[in-house]
């Protein structure tokens, strides 16, 4: 995130889990909500029904299924579906009332019954020939929680109809996928790659299959049980939205993240956001997509680099070399002056970017769009963020991150122009999503924003506070305002202290600069 540690983090081990892609009862519309914006987990994206497996899925009555534990993976896509939208993909529910499904949901919920006694105690059951199996997603290693997650397509029962059962689903609808992804293609919506990808999938086999519900949902699972296999179940890189790709790249970052965000902005004229990875295996994967894309035609315009940390380059060299050799293309490398200057000797710039400066940029079909390059010091003196803001998409770079915190540390750190700068991306005209270069992206880029500042306020007032009572050392102060820092981190949280200090003894508490 900011400097480099020698504190490595390993991958989290992914836990077993399974979704449910709900049809309508015609097989037109599937059913998506968007998950609680609080969540810790991909909060305010938009996704299927779904969540980890419990103990007791594998006790529930299944019947038809391979095996013990597709059995278990099924009766947890259904608890699932139950908990979050109401609705009980099981056989012999239809004697139930909705008075009852409810009073049944409120069992369950409560921890009053567990699902496996609930479908005992009404003589209800499972039929696994209900659920098309659709394969397995697994969350990439960049990410503090993962999971291991079984796709399965299933219809929502006559009479059932799906709401908002617990608050970690909201803005619950059942949806054509074409519409689906046309909130996607123009950045309306956030999506995981797994749901993406199915509902690509469901489209392609609604327009082959329009009235045929059962052999759409046939070739809807082949493709996608195909395509899964093919992947080995692995996420390469993520599509913020039609023009933009994120590609979480290894490296010695600050805990607890793992990688940097790599982004690949535009399509058939695109740039290369911090190229990040030192190692080889990385500079790859990058490469492996930026090839890809130059081989149908598209050009990339700069390879940028958005700031000096050394976990935001490493692999531009590398990339302009791979392009020179490969396909006889010189792609400059950018940045702004003040990274320039500091990496003279380290990094080889060709060119120099301005604040504000715009880069002209087309999509994969072709239309044109800018990218905005304003400078956002604080941070670091030379930082860039990047902004679409015709889809009100910010890319955050440090300024703001998916998780972890921004350490400001003098000299370079400067918090006046880290406030600064915070306020001034709050400001964007347009503003919708934004993604940092580390972690997921957020649904709400103003929110975020503002936290960061409250914040920041929070913070400068406690140290303000302990000025006013006459400490003055700021090792002391931040074992007081950080006290359950990691030793190996509390370095940078003294230079923040310092940056604190730095600010209220040049311009005071709050805003007012
Ligand atoms: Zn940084």
């Amino acid at each position: 995130m900011q400097q480099q540690t020698n504190r490595q983090i390993t991958a989290a081990v992914p836990k077993d889990a399974a979704a449910v892609i709900l049809l309508s009862k015609d097989g037109t519309k599937v059913l998506w909500a968007q998950r609680n914006p609080e969540l810790k987990f991909l909060g305010g994206f938009h996704g299927f029904p779904g969540g980890k497996l419990d103990r007791d899925d594998e006790f529930c009555d299944v019947r038809k299924a391979a095996d013990k534990d597709q059995a278990a993976l099924i009766a947890c896509a259904v608890r699932e579906v139950f908990e979050e939208v109401g609705v009980l993909l099981v056989r012999n529910g239809e004697k139930l009332t909705k008075g009852q499904r409810a009073s049944l949901h409120d069992d369950l919920v409560a921890g009053r019954f567990k699902f496996s006694e609930i479908l005992e105690t009404w003589g209800l059951w499972i039929d696994a020939a209900d659920f098309s199996y659709t394969g397995i997603w697994t969350t990439p290693e960049f990410s503090p929680m993962r999971y291991k997650t079984r796709f399965f397509i299933a219809v929502c029962p006559e009479k059932q109809i799906p709401y908002p059962a617990i608050t970690e689903l909201q803005k619950i609808e059942f949806i054509e996928p074409n519409a689906a992804l046309k909130l996607w293609n123009d950045s309306n919506v956030l999506i995981a790659p797994p749901v993406l990808i199915s509902l690509r999938a469901l489209e392609t086999a609604i327009q082959k299959h329009p009235a045929d519900d059962r052999k759409m949902i046939e070739n809807s699972a082949r493709s996608l049980l195909k395509t899964s296999s093919r992947a080995d179940g692995n996420i390469d890189f993520i599509e913020l939205n039609s023009r933009l790709i994120c590609l979480p790249l290894r490296t010695k970052t600050l805990p607890p993240a793992t990688h940097t965000n790599c982004f690949i902005a535009g399509g058939q004229r695109f740039v290369v956001i911090d190229a990040a990875a030192k190692e080889p295996s990385e500079h790859q994967k990058l490469f492996s997509v930026v090839d890809k894309m130059i081989e149908t035609g598209a050009e990339c315009a700069a390879i940028i680099v958005s700031h000096l940390h050394k976990d935001h380059f490493g692999a531009e060299t590398a990339l302009k070399s791979h392009l020179q050799t490969k396909y006889s293309l010189d792609v400059p490398i950018a940045a702004h002056q003040l990274t320039a200057e500091s990496l003279d000797g380290i990094v080889s710039f060709d060119r120099l970017i301005e604040d504000q400066e715009v880069f002209e940029l087309s999509d994969r079909y072709g239309k044109q769009f800018e990218l905005r390059a304003p400078h956002t010091p604080g941070h670091a003196r030379g930082h860039l963020c990047f902004y679409d803001e015709e889809l009100g998409f910010l890319l955050s770079s440090d300024n703001v991150v998916g998780f972890g915190t921004v350490v400001i540390a003098p000299p370079e750190g400067n918090m006046i122009d880290y406030l600064r700068s915070l306020v001034r991306m709050k400001e964007l005209p347009n503003l919708n999503f934004l993604c940092g270069s580390h972690g997921a992206a957020n649904a709400d880029a103003r929110l975020k924003i503002e936290e960061y500042i409250d914040h920041r306020l929070m913070r400068e007032k406690q140290i303000a506070e302990a000025l006013k009572n006459g400490i003055s050392d700021a090792e002391t102060i931040a074992h007081t305002v950080y006290p359950h820092l990691d030793p190996p981190l509390m370095r940078l949280g003294v230079n923040s202290v310092r940056a604190h200090i730095e600010k209220l003894q040049t311009v005071g508490e709050g805003l007012n600069f």
